[in-house]
């Protein structure tokens, strides 16, 4: 039997390609244009990362994480995420000590053990930032604006932001304690899952999907209602640069995220076209993780884009380039002749092609009009005699004459 790829493994086809492209492209120009530079790091980490980071109570560390031994006995993980590995890295090389605000962004594979299916797979891409060093909810504005930013640089209006304050262990623990003593009476009517969650990790339940947990929780208390002075401040702060700066936004009260390190402003861009995978990208602070992983007392912001989820969204819009010009030849001297001519027009940056078998004529015009070459041209015997030819433009055939050389071709045909 033919071998297959592993099961929530994607493999990127050529057709799609483009489409990520134009994705990573689009979101490093609004990066850089905001400052960013782009750190790259492995995606395998010690396992301890990733349970000192994202919390042992997660549902990614509790049953999510691709971890195993590796020959030297060592439990290594594939990363879930991004921002526990760029933290680490952080603190490893000091970064701190260059510029105490670094702005970083990354993009690559993760990997969680999850059950696949649309929008959702064991293999995925993001593309997230980071900026560390800013306790200022200016910081907080920008990373929602950059957001905001890069699916209008990729032309979506759709997904639309959400965000909340999860408050600090100031405030949380006695939001905590209101929650329970809410869940109390309502423990019977939530799920397995829930019930765990009663214990470990409450304010999990608010952002459990199954819809006996969504009505149980009806009227919770909300986290926005609990926050210290300092968190309330912080997050007003927050909105009034939103305000200021015309960035559209919801409040969603019952937003938590499904990894511990969050504090205060929380967020997610949601669409309505992806069924239960509504989150498209996602983030918050982090001002306790520097220091939870060994680093100094260093507050963080960032977010992460699922990169599969916005190519769905961006639908079946064509993104693969398409020759400039198609040439087609009658024999073997024209094909000499073809083959140096497509040659001095790559090397001054035209997309060029030919047939490569010798094919006859009209398998090569099907060849030209199957790539999209927006010019065909034939050169046989009287062509390479004259050295002149008739360039053809597919859209509507018609036909301008020009020498075979790259700067008349250049000028009469392709500009
Ligand atoms: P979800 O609620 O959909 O499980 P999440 O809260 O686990 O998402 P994060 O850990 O915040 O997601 O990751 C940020 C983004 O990465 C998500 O908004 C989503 O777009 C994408 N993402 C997360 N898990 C997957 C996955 N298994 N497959 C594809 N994309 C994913
Ligand atoms: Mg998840």
């Amino acid at each position: 039997m033919a071998l297959t790829a592993i099961k929530g493994f994607n493999d990127i086809l050529a057709n799609e390609s483009g489409r990520w492209q134009y994705i990573e492209l689009s979101a490093r120009r609004i990066f850089e244009r905001n400052g960013f530079s782009e750190i790259r790091v492995p995606i395998m980490e010690k396992t301890e990362l990733f349970c000192r980071s994202i919390g042992d109570a997660t549902d990614i560390v509790e049953k999510e994480m691709y971890t195993f031994t590796d020959k030297g006995e060592n439990s290594v993980t594939l990363r879930p995420e991004g921002t526990a590995g760029v933290m680490r890295a952080l603190i490893e090389h000091k970064l701190y000590a260059q510029d105490p605000v670094s702005k970083l962004y990354y993009l690559g594979p993760m990997f969680r053990y999850e059950r696949p299916q649309k929008g959702r797979y064991r293999q995925f891409h993001q593309i997230g930032a980071e900026i560390t060093g800013v306790n200022d909810p200016l910081a907080d504005a920008q990373v929602l604006n950059m957001l905001s930013a890069i699916f209008r640089e990729i032309g979506l209006d759709e997904p639309t932001l959400q965000i909340n304050s999860l408050g600090c262990p100031e405030c949380r623990p006695a939001y905590r304690t209101a929650l329970l003593s809410f869940l109390d009476s309502r423990l019977g009517s939530l799920c397995d899952d829930c019930k765990r969650r009663y214990n470990t990790n409450p304010l999990r339940t608010l952002d459990c999907k199954v819809p006996g947990c969504i009505e149980a929780t009806k009227g919770a208390p909300a986290m926005l209602e609990h926050l210290c002075p300092a968190c309330d401040e912080h997050f007003g702060c927050v909105r009034r640069y939103l305000e200021l700066t015309g960035t559209a936004y919801t409040l969603n009260t019952r937003m938590v995220r499904g990894l511990d390190y969050y504090t205060r402003t929380t967020f997610e861009m949601v669409t309505g076209l992806l069924g239960s995978q509504s989150a498209v990208a996602a983030g918050g602070r982090y001002d306790g993780l520097i220091s939870q992983l060994g680093g100094p007392e260093i507050p963080g912001i960032g977010f992460a884009i699922g990169l599969e989820r916005v190519a769905l969204l961006l639908g079946q819009r064509e993104f693969s380039s398409t020759p400039d010009l198609f040439i087609a030849t009658m024999g073997a001297t024209e094909r000499e002749v073809a083959f140096r001519l497509m040659d001095e027009l790559l090397k001054s940056g035209i997309r060029v092609e030919m047939d490569y078998e010798g094919k006859s004529l009209k398998s090569q015009m099907r060849r030209a009009d199957k790539l999209k070459a927006r010019y065909s041209v034939v050169i046989g015997e009287n062509e390479v005699a004259t050295c002149k030819a008739a360039f053809k433009r597919m859209a509507d055939g018609a036909v301008t004459e020009a020498a075979l050389a790259v700067e008349e071709i250049c000028t009469a045909v392709l500009s």
